[in-house]
């Protein structure tokens, strides 16, 4: 966001794409590039660059590489940090570094490169990238799964199940009840009813082994029957085409848009070591029921990496002034949540303006400290973004 009248920058022009090296398995592309051009043009290889969400039709590689997104499969792949192996890096004073090229090992020294990815834009211009790509998962190898739940701690049994489990785990999503409800309202198809269970699951594995994969469902299914223990799974189904695949991620990847469709919403982006994930939720839970009673909340994310979306929306007959009062006095105590937990305040959305002055509750004075006087070396006189992130 350019808030005080600066300068924008856009390299949507700067989209160029090479050519794929099979053997280093690896494509070099501008930084303007279309995250999702960059599937399309790796795909007829077989390979992909396997960073993915919602926004890959609109994101660039620049954006993605300037804030090490995430996204849905950072529980299979990590984040956009591990797929760069080199950065071509404009600096404010003009001078180019080329950072790493293309080497995958590369052990002299500090490796500047991982500097300039997630530094929102404030170091340096990424102009060009190096991506790793890795070998596209064969359709038939993918089973996508929607479950309902009767809680959150039942999630993230069924999360723990399944980390054991004979399988590849490419990705596990959550999302309550509310946002179910929403995402149907707009038209979207859900194997099962909301008001069903108060959490629903889309996990996606990779198997070698379909029948093996079936068998753990069985036993997930009829889990507690023997032992007369209520059940984990209240409901469910298995995608058994592409099209119930895409329809079953289609929830997942239309709650934002739709919870946000009707009204005001106040959004964060939180994480906490997956241990914490249970206590942390239950806290956020009672303390918004007992001092926000008037708050809609609706929480989803990425369970498998400890990463909730919570997303107020504005009761109807709260003026807008008093909603974002409100909101602001409901993150302070999200964020000591966050202290407490030893989490992020920033899951994968980055510090920008908004959360900076959340950084002392996920930082250290020392940090702080550290950070800001690497911003002055590479940036002197504080011209890129300025007054961003530190
Ligand atoms: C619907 C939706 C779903 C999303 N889901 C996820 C998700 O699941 N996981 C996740 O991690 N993120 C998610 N995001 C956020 C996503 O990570 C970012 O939108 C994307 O990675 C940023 O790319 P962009 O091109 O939009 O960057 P912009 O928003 O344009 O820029 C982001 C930052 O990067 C800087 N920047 C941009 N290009 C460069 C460059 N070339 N050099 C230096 N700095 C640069 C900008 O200055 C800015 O600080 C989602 C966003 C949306 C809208």
């Amino acid at each position: 966001m350019a808030a005080n009248g600066e300068v924008v920058l856009t390299l949507e022009k700067m989209n160029r794409i090479g050519a794929i090296d099979r053997q280093a398995l690896t494509i070099s592309v501008e930084a303007g590039a279309i995250t999702e051009a960059v599937h399309e043009a790796t795909k007829d290889a077989g390979l992909t660059w396997p960073v993915d969400f919602a926004s890959k039709g609109s994101s660039q590689i620049g954006g993605n590489l300037a804030t090490n997104a995430g996204g849905v499969r950072v529980i299979r792949y990590g984040l956009t940090r591990n797929w760069v192996l080199g950065l071509t890096v404009v600096m404010m004073d003009g001078e180019i570094l080329r950072l790493n090229g293309a080497l995958e090992k590369n052990n002299t020294g500090i490796d500047l490169r991982q500097l300039f990815i997630g530094s929102e834009g404030t170091l340096g211009v990424i102009a060009e990238a190096i991506l790793k790509l890795c070998p596209l998962p064969e359709s038939e190898r993918i089973q996508v799964c929607f479950f309902a739940l009767r809680n959150f701690a039942a999630v993230l049994r069924l999360f723990s199940e399944a980390r054991r489990a004979p399988f590849t785990l490419a990705a596990f999503e959550c999302l309550s009840d509310g946002c179910l409800r929403e995402v149907v309202r707009h038209g979207v198809r859900s194997p099962v009813e909301p008001g069903t269970g108060e959490a629903y699951v889309v996990m996606e594995v990779e198997t070698e082994d379909a029948s093996a994969f079936e068998a753990w469902l069985g036993g997930i299914f009829d889990w507690g029957k023997e032992t007369g223990t209520p059940p984990l799974v209240l409901d469910g189904t298995l995608a058994l085409s592409p099209r119930e695949r895409s329809e079953i991620w289609s929830i997942r990847e239309r709650v934002a848009e739709s919870v946000m469709m009707s009204s005001e919403v106040h959004q964060q982006d939180l994480a906490v070591p997956i241990a914490s994930l249970e206590a942390f939720f239950s806290d956020v839970e009672s303390r918004y029921a007992a001092a926000y009673p008037e708050f809609e909340v609706f929480v989803f994310g990425h369970i498998g990496d400890g990463n909730l979306h919570i997303f107020i929306r504005k009761p109807t007959a709260m003026a807008s002034a008093d909603f974002h009062t409100r909101c602001a006095e409901s993150d302070q105590m999200l964020f000591e949540l966050c202290r407490k937990f030893a989490g992020s305040v920033s899951a994968e959305h980055g510090v920008g303006l908004l959360k900076k002055p959340a950084l002392p509750f996920s930082r250290s004075p020392a940090e702080l400290v550290y950070l800001r006087a690497l911003k002055s070396t590479f940036d002197p006189k504080g011209l890129l973004n300025p007054g961003k992130m530190v």
